[in-house]
């Protein structure tokens, strides 16, 4: 195998192998990578610009990867797939956002995503079994429907979902503020209450949905960037689903959350916002190193101050990447590379105990591209503002890393309280009272106002009894 990388048959034009982790990679995956980095020269970069200015969805670029087994990434092998790690699966993401699309690269994190939440509960489902199955072979797209319109990116609050017992099945309703792929996916996992709800908002339960019973307006998506990811709102309503359709059992929601969706959508978005920051350094070594001063006859990367930015635009990045790449490891290593038999055993959650360090890893990646596209483009001058340089492009793209759900301010209020007050004061599903605000807010009553609270609170009791 060539430690040259090329583009199109010539040598690449931006960053070489040199300044790229390949020794997390095994040959399979080597070749695996340079393969999808010829694929990006031949028609995913061409058709990333294409989605990005007339937003259309990037299918072309999924049935490309289908060729290359991409869709069936993590099922095991005697299921068909390439029965591929977490690192494999964060190369991929990163390679696909660096050198070809970064829509796509977010539509396959979440088509990753669904493809875990399916796997950790396929094995005594026919149903889930079978999707495994025809990943590749049918370009079967998955993606994850959580985000709630009343909750915002608190997309673990489902309060306007719900499920119900019908038959022998159940009857689902779903409401989705943004799901990637929306309108455009071949199936959907998506969080609801469980069916026998009483209140508890921790209760939740995860089913499998059809395209053809998802409501969505494709025409209606507008975004900043990622113009191609479709994240549109989506509604499932009343549709009657057959027993199989729960993926696991019923009170699953929140292990599929901790154990598959969120481990993964965490590492392979964190390697989307790597591979933009990626992509805009390639493109500004490209722009720098051919456009000359005349004047004084120095090209663009002949100042230090170019040389200054790129640089500490490569160290950053690749700090980000070592922590995706180093976290990717330990996830492979608790999982016996991603071996998904041992969850026969429902309560085998070995990612979920690195749960607090993926999101560490997601803040990290997020905060850094945005810093890295911004570098980058005043690194290229005024030439950097113009769409044909592609820059921009990448930087619109990298904005939505800090915004998705958990947002950058949501995962920094995680780290720092659960450091300081323990993991049990995150509280996802407001239940417990926090007694030193309460207090407080009490001790400024005066006598009248206390008394008119205490009635307050006895005839809600009493209505609430009623
Ligand atoms: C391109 C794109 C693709 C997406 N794809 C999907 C998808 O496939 N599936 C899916 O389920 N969702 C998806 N989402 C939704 C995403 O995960 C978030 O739910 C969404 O971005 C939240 O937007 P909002 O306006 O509701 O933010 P809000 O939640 O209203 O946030 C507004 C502000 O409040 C802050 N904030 C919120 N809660 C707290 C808190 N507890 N503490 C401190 N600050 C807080 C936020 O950080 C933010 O600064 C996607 C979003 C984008 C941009």
């Amino acid at each position: 195998m060539s430690s040259t990388k090329t583009w199109g048959g010539e040598e690449f034009w931006g960053l070489g192998f040199e300044w790229d982790p390949q020794w997390v990679l095994n040959d399979a995956q080597k070749a695996l990578q340079a393969r999808l980095i010829e694929l990006c020269a031949a028609t995913m970069r061409d058709n990333a610009i294409e989605s990005d200015k007339t937003y259309t969805y990037p299918r072309k670029n999924f049935e490309a990867m289908a060729e290359l087994g991409l869709l069936g990434l993590l099922v095991p092998k005697e299921l068909g797939g390439l029965g591929e790690s977490h690192t494999c699966a964060a190369m991929v993401v990163e390679t696909i956002a660096r050198y070809g699309c970064p829509s796509t690269a977010m539509c396959y994190t979440m088509h990753l995503g669904a493809t875990a939440a399916a796997l950790l509960r396929h094995h005594d489902n026919a149903r889930l079994t079978d999707i495994l199955k025809r990943l590749d072979k049918d370009v079967l797209i998955g993606t994850l429907s959580y985000s709630d319109p009343e909750t915002g990116s608190h997309f673990w609050y489902p309060i306007s979902s719900k499920a119900e017992r019908h038959g022998d099945g159940w009857k689902v309703f779903k409401k989705a503020s943004w799901t990637t792929s929306g309108g455009f996916a071949d199936w959907y996992i998506v969080q609801t209450t469980s069916p026998d709800f009483a209140g508890d908002y921790s209760d939740l339960s995860c089913f499998l949905i059809p395209a053809d019973a998802v409501k969505s307006d494709p025409s209606s998506w507008d975004g900043l960037g990622l113009r191609g990811n479709q994240s549109g709102p989506i509604e499932v309503n009343g549709v009657v689903l057959p027993k199989d359709a729960l993926v696991g059992p019923t009170g699953d929601g929140a292990r599929s959350n901790d154990e598959a969706v969120d481990p993964f959508f965490l590492l392979c978005s964190s390697s989307c916002w790597n591979g933009i920051a990626l992509g805009v350094i390639d493109i500004a070594k490209r722009h720098t190193t051919r456009k000359t001063h005349n004047d004084v006859g120095m090209r663009v990367a002949d100042y230090p101050t170019i040389q200054d930015y790129v640089g500490e635009a490569i160290m950053d990045t690749n700090a980000s990447r070592a922590f995706v790449f180093q976290m990717a490891k330990a996830l492979d290593d608790v999982t016996n590379g991603c071996d998904w038999s041992v969850h026969t055993d429902l309560d085998a959650l070995p990612r979920a105990t690195l749960l607090h360090w993926m999101w560490q890893v997601k803040f990290m990646a997020a905060k850094n591209v945005a810093h890295v596209t911004d570098k980058m483009l005043h690194a290229c001058g005024g030439t950097g503002f113009r769409p044909a340089l592609q820059i921009e492009r990448y930087l619109r793209d990298g904005k939505a890393g800090w915004v998705m759900g958990p947002t950058n301010e949501v995962l920094r209020q995680f780290v720092g309280k659960a450091s300081l007050l323990g993991f049990g004061s995150l509280d996802y599903w407001n239940k417990s009272v926090n007694h030193r605000v309460l207090d407080n807010e009490i001790k400024k009553l005066d006598a009248e106002g206390r008394r008119q609270l205490a009635e307050k609170l006895l005839a809600d009791d009493k209505q609430k009894v009623a």
